[in-house]
């Protein structure tokens, strides 16, 4: 997908310059500009319809949707358990534990930290208002 440089900036930053899955710090380059669904099309800010994903993302996900990326995702703990010996001795040690959490992609994530993130900053500049 060809964009403008200044498209392209603008959609980086997006989701605070962070990839819109994984939420990983986007490089300058090599990352990619996917296609949102018809689900996610909606989200605010510019570029509407586009999301900024790492090449990490990209290659996992593939032409997956995001709910099938997501269930893949969910997965990925029984499949090193199965697979590696590595992860299966991290374990038994306790250096790595799983979790029931749910994957969550972190645009769905980024409004929540945003708002907090507002909602701090506006209690905080009340409050200076109030001392002043
Ligand atoms: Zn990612």
């Amino acid at each position: 997908m060809k964009l403008t440089k200044t498209k392209r900036d603008v959609l980086r930053r997006k989701f605070g310059g962070c990839c819109a899955y994984c939420g990983n710090e986007l490089p300058a380059r090599g990352w990619h500009a996917e296609r949102c669904e018809a689900d996610f099309a909606l989200l605010p800010g510019e570029c509407r319809g586009l999301m900024p994903v790492c090449t990490e993302c990209r290659t996992s996900k593939g032409n997956a949707s995001a709910e099938a990326f997501r269930v893949l995702l969910s997965q990925q703990v029984y499949r090193a358990q199965r697979h590696s010996v590595n992860f299966r001795t991290a374990m038994r040690f306790g250096l790595v534990r799983e979790t029931a959490a749910p994957v969550e992609f972190w645009f769905e994530k980024y409004a929540a930290v945003t708002a907090s993130a507002q909602r701090i900053s506006t209690e905080s500049s009340q409050y200076q208002d109030s001392a002043a």
